[in-house]
Formats: structure tokens, sequence, C-alpha cells
């Protein structure tokens, strides 16, 4: 039996792929890439796993799993610091590293499980920062040319969790990020209430930033937001919905009840998912599929226990998107990324 995906998702669900290739050394990416090219099946791209279901089935075609470290620093003209980090390099590492010399942009995003090469992909931020605001550039294979290109910031479509990488799956593998970084001992201002109460501060305050990057661990810790080695939340894959899209109608009724809306970046109304999941009737614990639950954390995080499938937590995200429909009309999208639906998307081996 091939390698189990089970054993490379935080969720630690899913069968087999067909072929696994672990890419540790950017020097040899085209001989991994000429290998995956005679396959008949595009590749799906692997970092931490932890924003990935993948099916009890497996997958059926090669999976590759970026495992490639390194991060440098340049200094530019300008007065900013240019920091490139391979795929597979931790985010948590980066955002440390960046912490420790003195560099602000992303010190916010600390804790997060995954790696750096999937942070555009979802465009992945946390407390107000998100990982396009610093972006600068990212070289990618694409499938589609069967070259590598490099790929700036305007072509990347970044919204709210999402960019042209998580829209159009498949056709880019991200080899390498380049952010772009202002040199400042001050973290952006605070703009989450939560994180000012962790460090004691007021909205809108620059902390230091080695204390922000404390003060996010110790908030994330404190909400349920972190990885737990061990314990019955130790299996999951953080938030399972983005917060949806809503009408102005729907927003005046989830006003009306107490819930919090905001403007997302575009201009958008947002309703909270986890808080439509507790007005379904949810709540930190509660069972909803078989061997699935909403973690004992927070309602929006589900976690997989001994009897899980990836099956019964499809059937999970299903009934807690159908309980939200019925009870305030609002639809929900799961945030997990399903491997199976990257095959046939755009992999053309007859243009490589
Ligand atoms: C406890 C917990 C907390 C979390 N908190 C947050 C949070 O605060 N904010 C947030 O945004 N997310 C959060 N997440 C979700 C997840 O950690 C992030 O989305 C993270 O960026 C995913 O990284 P990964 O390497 O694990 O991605 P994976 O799960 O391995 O992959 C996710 C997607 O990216 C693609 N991909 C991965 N690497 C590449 C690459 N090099 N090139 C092309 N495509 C690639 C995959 O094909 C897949 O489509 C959390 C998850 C957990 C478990």
């Amino acid at each position: 039996m091939g390698e189990l995906l089970a054993d490379h998702t935080t969720l630690r669900l899913g069968g087999p792929a067909d072929r696994f290739l672990t890419h540790t050394d950017p020097a040899v990416w085209l001989d991994v890439a000429r290998v995956v090219q005679r396959e008949q099946i595009g590749p799906f791209v692997l970092g931490g796993g932890s924003n990935t279901l993948a099916d009890d089935a497996g997958y059926p075609g090669p999976v590759i799993r970026m495992a490639t470290r390194g991060i440098a620093v340049r200094s530019l003209a300008d007065g900013f610091v240019e920091v490139v980090a391979q795929a597979g390099e931790p985010l948590s590492a980066l955002v440390a590293f960046t912490i420790s010399e003195g560099l602000s942009g992303i010190e916010y995003l600390g804790g997060i499980p995954g790696t750096t090469g999937a942070a555009p992909v979802q465009n992945t931020g946390a407390y107000g920062q998100q990982i396009s605001d610093t972006l600068a550039s990212i070289t990618a294979y694409d499938w589609h040319l069967g070259r590598t290109v490099e790929l700036r910031f305007s072509g990347c479509d970044f919204g709210y969790r999402s960019s042209a990488f998580k829209t159009g799956p498949g056709r880019w593998t991200l080899l390498d990020v380049v952010l772009r970084l202002t040199r400042s001992p001050y973290a952006a201002p605070i703009t989450y209430q939560h994180l000012a109460d962790a460090l004691d501060v007021r909205l809108g305050i620059r902390p230091p930033l080695a204390e922000a990057g404390q003060g996010v661990l110790y908030d994330r810790r404190n909400r349920g937001l972190s990885l737990p080695q061990a314990g019955p939340d130790s299996r999951q894959a953080g938030s399972v919905f983005l917060n949806p899209l809503v009408t102005p109608a729907q927003a005046a009724t989830v006003r009306a009840a107490g819930g919090p809306v905001h403007l997302d970046q575009s201009g958008h109304l947002r309703a909270s998912a986890g808080w439509l999941l507790e007005r379904a009737g949810y709540y930190p614990g509660a069972p909803v599929a078989p061997g699935v639950f909403c973690s004992t954390g927070r309602t929006l995080t589900l976690t997989a226990r001994n009897a899980a499938t990836a099956s019964s937590f499809d059937t999970a995200l299903r009934t807690l998107a159908s309980q939200v429909l019925a009870a305030t009309t609002v639809h929900l999208t799961p945030e997990p990324v399903r491997p199976g639906r990257c095959v046939d998307v755009g992999f053309r081996t007859e243009q490589l």
C-alpha cells in the first residue's frame, strides 16, 4: 500500500497516495517535476497538511510534500527588507525568525500550523494581518507551461482566505515566497480586542515585536486556536468554515440577535461562522457525526477522534452547514481543501 495521507495531515485522516514524493532540495525540483509529468493525473501538493481533508480512498495520483527549508534576507535600497523563504519552511518558524531579526509585517501570524508555501494559497491570516499584506513575489512551477515562473502580487488575486492558487488548484506549485518587511522594533497596531486584552494594552497600540509574538501564542492557546500535541483536540484542521458573506437583510437579522457582522477588506458584509454554529445549537465539545466533535475549545473547530473517517468528517461538515442554513438562511463554505477536487484541474501532460 502507498504512503497514507493520514500520516501527513493534522486531522490524521486519508487513505494512500498513488505515489508519494517528499521534496527537500530546491536544486532538484526539475527532476521531481519530470517524474510527476509522466503521470496521468496532476499532483496534489501538500505542505503541513493542516488545512487538508484527504479522502478515505486517498489520492489517485502523485502527492508532493513540500519540505524544502531555508530563509534568506536581503536589505533593499528603499529601507525595506526582503525575506525569501522556501515553500516547506514552517510558517511559525518564519514568523519567529522575522521577530528575532527585528522585522515587522507577519508578527501576528505566529502559531499557525503549516508551511510558508501554503500560506499564499489560502491567504493565511490572523489578527487582521494576512500573508498577502507583505507578499512581494512568488517563485512557482506552472504545470500548464511546464516551467518555473515568477508571479507578482497583482497576479495572485488575493481575497479573504482565497487566491488564484486556491480558485485554480493544481496549476501552480509554490517553490519560494518573497516577503517585503519593515525594519522596526514595534509590531503593527493591534486591531483585535482579544489580543489587546492578552497584552493588557489598548487597541491601536504598537507593542514591541517580541511581546506581540508572545501575546499571539498566549491568546491562541487560551482560545483553542493552537494545535495541541495530544488530547481530544489534537486532530483538527483549525476553523472548518469561512466567515460567510451575508446580505444586508441577513446582517440585520444577525445583529438583532446579538451576533457580530463586519466588513471585510473588499467591503463585503460577513458574519461570524462560529456564532452562526452556536445559533444553530452547537457548542464546544458537541458531537456532530461518528468520531467527529466540535473541539473542546471552540465550536468552529471540528476534531477527529478514534472512530472518525474522512467520510464522517465530511458528514459533520454537511450537517453543520445544513443546520446553520435552516436556522439562519446563511450558507457556510468549508475551509479545508479536498485533494480529490484537484484531479483533472488543468494538468495537461501534452503541453509539458
Ligand atoms: C490549530 C490550527 C489553527 C489554524 N489557524 C489558522 C489561522 O489563524 N489562520 C488561517 O488562515 N489558517 C489557520 N489554520 C489553517 C492552516 O493552518 C493554514 O491554512 C495553513 O496556511 C495551511 O498550511 P499547510 O502547509 O498545512 O497547508 P496544507 O494543508 O498542506 O495545504 C493546504 C492547501 O495549500 C496547497 N499547498 C500547500 N503547499 C503548497 C505549495 N507549496 N504550492 C502550491 N500549493 C500548496 C495544498 O494543495 C492545499 O490546497 C489553522 C489550522 C490549525 C490546525
